[in-house]
């Protein structure tokens, strides 16, 4: 039987592990945290009963039926749409920028096509926008940027808004109705009994074999017919071409009695604010009912090699280096990257999964075939 290491226990690495012990391999997963789920690990605060998402709050929202249709078999979904709400210089509005954002920030009472001509009027005549503020200003002009969009990018990536490119902003980042459902997608929802019970249901089986607290280096590869790795890329190649730029996150807790903030998320758009949200996690289980809470006040900063990584920057400068990285890659056998960190792009939980089921199901037919396995099934630049 042909051994698999897999470098990582998040949703890419449990997903992979989980198709290929079903297809007769024998799997081994490390992960060097001492818990499964890498950044979608949840667990329950001992002293306020609630489900904690360690990493950030994560809700679980697709267009793609398989993949609502896969996860529906490890979990119990429980519908939630994502409300979300800003503090701005006092004043709390709805997000994303909708009708009653607009009515409540100018003081009005436009209909939707009122509102629509009303930000024609204000947004800057600006032909072929060169940055994210450009953008910005030609699609919602400056008080609305200002209030909404210029702090909260600043904070969040550590870089004036001039810095960022326009492709950023791709479509009008305004609602013109009172839909302030955060996402458009048809399936929305968070497991009962949080994602770290979805990956440890993927991981139950008599194939796989999980380590926790295991670093894995590059050494460790020859030992395995195949290696999938969803440790971070730059990693792997112990930095050799520099190392690949994330935005990392500081959490500080909060415990209070009974409701804290009454949402689930806050953002703060103002820039002398130093944080970027307070999320409070009994918001993310609005089936349950506890006495006491737990929120977290999120910071964005850049991140150091001792750090989390979070937000890939993916500026100019971070692409000519992946490419570097893309090119030692390609020079590896029997070596896959996937994931978030393997090919250094920011993925939702729905597309990870999607890309982990194709590159599962891509790596047996190759390997049934004889053929070689690629080493990387989506393109990272
Ligand atoms: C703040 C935040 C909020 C998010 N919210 C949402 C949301 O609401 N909805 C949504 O769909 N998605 C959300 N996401 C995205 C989601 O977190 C990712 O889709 C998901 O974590 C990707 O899984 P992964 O397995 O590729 O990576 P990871 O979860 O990072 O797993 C990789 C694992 O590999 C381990 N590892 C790395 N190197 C090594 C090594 N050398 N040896 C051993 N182990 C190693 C890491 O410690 C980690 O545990 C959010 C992301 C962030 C940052």
């Amino acid at each position: 039987m042909k051994s698999v290491l897999i470098v990582g226990a998040g949703f890419s690495g449990a997903v992979v592990a989980h198709l290929l012990a079903l297809d007769g391999f024998n799997v081994v997963v490390a992960d060097d945290r001492d818990h499964l789920g890498g950044n979608c690990h949840t667990y329950r605060d001992d002293a306020s009963g609630v489900m904690v998402h360690k990493y950030g709050p994560h809700i679980f929202h697709t267009d793609d039926a398989e993949v609502w249709d896969f996860v529906n078999r490890f979990a119990t979904f429980k519908p939630y749409v994502n409300r979300v709400k800003t503090t701005v210089g006092g004043t709390v509005y709805s997000l994303p920028v909708n009708l009653h954002t607009i009515n409540q920030f100018f003081d009005k009472s436009f209909s939707p096509d009122q509102a629509a001509e009303f930000i024609a009027d204000i947004s800057e005549g600006i032909e072929s926008p060169q940055n994210f503020e450009e953008q910005a200003l030609a699609f919602v002009g400056s008080d609305l940027y200002e209030a909404f969009f210029k702090g909260y990018t600043k904070k969040q990536w550590g870089v004036d808004p001039v810095e960022l490119p326009s492709s950023i902003l791709k479509r009008l980042p305004l609602r013109f109705n009172y839909n302030d459902n955060y996402f458009a997608h048809r399936f929305q929802g968070i497991p009962e009994e949080g994602y770290t019970h979805i990956i440890e249901q993927l991981l139950d089986h008599s194939s796989i074999k999980v380590e926790l607290g295991k670093t894995i280096s590059r050494s460790d590869a020859s030992d395995f017919d195949h290696v999938f790795v969803s440790g971070p890329l730059d990693a792997w190649f112990d930095y050799s071409k520099g190392e690949l730029g994330y935005r990392t996150l500081d959490f500080e807790e909060i415990r209070a009695e009974g409701d804290f903030q009454g949402c689930a998320v806050m953002n703060y758009g103002d820039e002398s604010v130093p944080y970027t949200r307070i999320s409070e996690h009994k918001h993310f289980a609005p089936w349950e009912s506890h006495d006491k809470t737990i929120a977290f006040k999120e910071y964005s900063r850049a991140c150091g090699r001792d750090d989390i990584p979070y937000y890939p920057i993916r500026l100019v400068n971070e692409k000519a280096m992946l490419q570097k990285y893309i090119d030692l890659a390609r020079n590896e056998k029997n070596i896959s990257f996937i994931g978030r960190l393997g090919t250094y792009r920011y993925l939702d939980m729905d597309v990870t999964i999607r890309e982990a089921m194709d590159a599962a199901i891509c790596f047996i037919a190759a390997d049934k075939k004889g053929l070689p396995v690629p080493v990387f099934f989506v393109e990272p630049l």
